[in-house]
């Protein structure tokens, strides 16, 4: 098996003998962890089918509607499911949502009205809601219209500063924004259990304040959601984690029929809410990525780890490392070099199923302030559940890997990277 194995990766993809070996005996150290990882999407898998089988899903949902929308029963059996799923009484999935950013802008800006204050209390979030927070100036944002916002930085050491949050909470603060990942910044995720207990001290100064958590790569990476330690609201991407790779568009909002009602508001109409929004054909895709999902987010947790223990093995400074607990999919290597940033990304664009022969370049992206190279050469554009590195040009040279459909293809993928380095 390893000879046939070593000989496609030496022959057909000209990978060093040097790195299949190391990358060997490496898989063979990650046995218990990826046993664990598995435990994981077993667990999630059980979670997923008893929510398909609770809303009694049949061949009937993955019918179409168009034009209004009206009665599209599998639009709602699909929120139904993954309101099951994160234990939510409510839910809100559409391709309406064209990103996660989107579904971002709707949960806050339909539970935000002028006057009120929005707080993250873990720093400054993710570089794309700069716009739609209004920190940078943009047009349209929720600063424009009156919201006020406040943000609380992590401790040195990553953790939170409770004393300042403390101070931060006022008689105007209506919505906390918490992050779970690490985004484009170089602090570590946080753990569900960690969000836990920031929620927990958050309520305690404050009760009725609303919590939204930024789930976004977090799905189906640990055994429960931020939705089930307290979460108002939960929101991510269905082109991330529960799209499953499938799902060719879209994003979620799951929580509290108030706040949902509210969003669904926000992205229709006052008035028309949930009940309109065409499914155009995708309802069978978002129910057959959810599906897969926990087996696709483990795919990329061990592709993640694999690339952290190599890089570790190589002498690179990573984070998450290779054998720490893991709350998301994203895994940081940082390069040291924009070069060695520059030939990391276009190996994984080289070992992709999709627009192999394509090489990426830094550009100016639309919401991000640095230059960013993006290697994906996916079957969904930008899909990032799909094997994919983005990284912008600053230093430190960090390097953002994630996702694999298959754990095989994120290992080859790692490998083709770094031999494209051309380090060893
Ligand atoms: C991906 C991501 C988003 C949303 O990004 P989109 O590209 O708009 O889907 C928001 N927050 C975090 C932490 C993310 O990782």
């Amino acid at each position: 098996m390893r000879k046939l194995i070593d000989e496609i990766l030496l022959k057909e993809f000209n990978i060093s003998k040097k790195l299949i070996d190391i990358a060997y005996d490496i898989e063979n150290k990650l046995h218990n962890k990826f046993m664990e990882i598995d435990k994981i999407a077993e667990y999630n898998q059980y979670k997923v089918l008893k929510a398909f089988q609770q809303n009694k899903v049949s061949e009937m949902h993955f019918g179409s509607t168009t034009g209004y929308g009206y009665n599209d029963a599998g639009r709602d059996i699909v929120e139904s499911v993954y309101a099951d799923v994160f234990k939510t009484e409510s839910a809100l999935v559409r391709s309406q949502m064209v990103c996660g950013t989107h579904a971002l802008s709707v949960a806050l800006s339909a539970n935000l009205k002028p006057g009120d204050e929005m707080l993250c209390p873990v720093g400054k979030p993710y570089d794309t809601l700069a716009s739609v927070i209004g920190t940078n100036g943009a047009r349209g944002s929720l600063i424009e219209y009156g919201v006020t916002y406040r943000q609380v930085d992590l401790l040195p050491d990553h953790g939170f500063d409770y004393e300042n949050i403390k101070k931060a909470i006022n008689t105007k603060t209506k919505l906390i924004e918490i992050q779970r990942s690490r985004g484009y910044s170089t602090r570590a995720s946080f753990s569900v259990k960690e969000i836990e207990n920031l929620i927990k001290y958050i309520r305690g100064i404050k009760g009725d304040v609303t919590i939204l958590v930024d789930n976004c790569y977090g799905e189906f990476v640990e055994y429960i959601e931020p939705s089930e330690v307290g979460a108002d609201m939960v929101v991510g991407s269905l082109i991330k984690n529960p799209g499953g790779g499938i799902a060719p568009i879209g994003g979620y909002i799951v929580g509290k029929t108030e706040y949902i009602d509210n969003a669904s508001y926000k992205l229709t109409c006052p008035g028309l809410g949930k009940e309109v929004g065409a499914s155009l054909g995708l309802n069978r895709n978002f129910l057959q990525g959810l599906f897969l999902a926990p087996q696709t987010v483990s795919a990329s947790l061990k592709g993640a780890i694999f690339s952290a223990a190599i890089m570790e093995k190589l002498e690179f400074e990573v984070s998450p490392k290779a054998n720490d607990n893991r709350t998301d999919i994203v895994q940081q290597l940082n390069m040291r070099t924009p070069e060695n940033v520059i030939k990391f990304c276009q190996g994984i664009q080289k070992a992709s199923p999709i627009d192999s022969h394509a090489i990426p370049q830094p550009w100016d992206m639309p919401g991000y302030d640095d230059q960013v190279i993006m290697a994906a050469g996916t079957f969904v554009q930008g899909s990032s559940i799909e094997l994919s590195a983005d990284a912008p040009i600053r230093p430190p040279y960090t390097v953002y890997l994630q996702g694999g459909l298959t754990y095989s293809h994120a290992k080859i993928g790692t490998l083709i990277a770094i031999d494209n380095m051309k380090i060893i």
